[in-house]
């Protein structure tokens, strides 16, 4: 049975304390997000629209410890005209995570570091705004850390997966002395570790903080929902299914053996959960509402 939790304000794990952030929701198409499993398994989970499409929470995540203030990807951003709004079925004040965060008191200026898991447009559409001088970062005294080896695929994609990307949302980036292209599994601030993973992408990376009161992992598109969990069920749209079963199975095994905490970027009802390994398959063992804004 999964049980319900709501955390109100914050959660705090060791030294840092969280809280979820949303740029609203979009719409992607059904089939293409559950790879091979067919539609009458999962429609159950998440159903579709008359146009085939699910709904897709855009939800960020703020850290805040160590006397600093990290985000975790930034939403979809602004940049999108009417005929693309309406394609994507974007749901979605304007400017919804800038006001958000400005509605804690958090100003753009006040993020120290911004930790991108990969540079496909709901994830780093809010990086860059447009200035009237060009294209500048959102959040301008942050460093913005992010694995080499998806820089450099985003910045050559292949045919198959370009459309996943908008220039515009970060190549401002390179002209800061800001940007930190790590390579592998590195500690980039005290207890945050980036874990990189290819199977979706070639080095998207998955932030997981490390803490004496357990660990918080934040999914990005390695699992995007819970009905993600299930190993098999692996979106259409990763470059490389297989890998991303192992790294699932790999990430999982050690979610279930120290009972992480993970957080859903895409779940449209679920933001977190904890797992276990029952009946021959992962599941999630205890679903968690965080402070999502309602
Ligand atoms: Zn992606």
């Amino acid at each position: 049975m999964r049980r319900e939790f709501r955390f109100r304000d914050s959660m705090q794990l060791g030294n840092w304390t969280f809280k979820i952030f949303s740029d609203g929701f979009f719409r992607l198409d059904g089939g293409a997000s559950f790879g091979i499993v067919p539609k009458p398994m999962w429609e159950k989970q998440i159903p579709a629209d008359g146009r085939n499409r699910i709904r897709v929470a855009l939800r960020c995540l703020l850290a805040e410890g160590h006397g600093r203030r990290v985000l975790i990807d930034t939403g979809i951003g602004d940049r999108w005209d009417a005929k693309q709004r309406e394609i994507y079925g974007m749901d979605r004040r304007a400017g919804q995570l800038l006001t958000e965060l400005g509605d804690a008191g958090i100003s753009r200026e006040s993020i120290t570091d911004v930790v991108l898991t990969h540079l496909h447009f709901d994830h780093a559409g809010g990086a860059c705004l447009d200035m009237a001088s060009g294209m500048a970062p959102a959040f301008p005294r942050a460093r913005w850390w992010l694995q080499r080896a998806h820089w450099e695929w985003a910045r050559n994609p292949s045919e198959r997966d370009q459309g996943s990307f908008r220039p515009d949302d970060f190549e401002a980036l390179a002209d800061t002395d800001r940007l930190e292209l790590v390579e592998g599994n590195v500690e980039i601030l005290p207890g945050l570790r980036v874990s990189p993973v290819g199977g979706h992408t070639p080095g998207m990376q998955i932030p997981e903080f490390h803490t004496e009161d357990g660990t918080l992992v934040f999914l990005a598109d390695l699992i995007p929902s819970v009905a993600h969990i299930h190993l098999p069920w692996v979106a259409g749209f990763d470059l490389n299914p297989l890998l991303t079963l192992s790294e699932k199975r790999q990430l999982l095994s050690r979610a279930v053996e120290d009972d992480y905490l993970l957080v859903f970027q895409h779940d449209p009802d679920h933001e977190a959960c904890r797992v276990t390994f029952q009946d021959g398959r992962f599941q999630a063992r205890e679903t968690l509402t965080l402070n999502q804004s309602e």
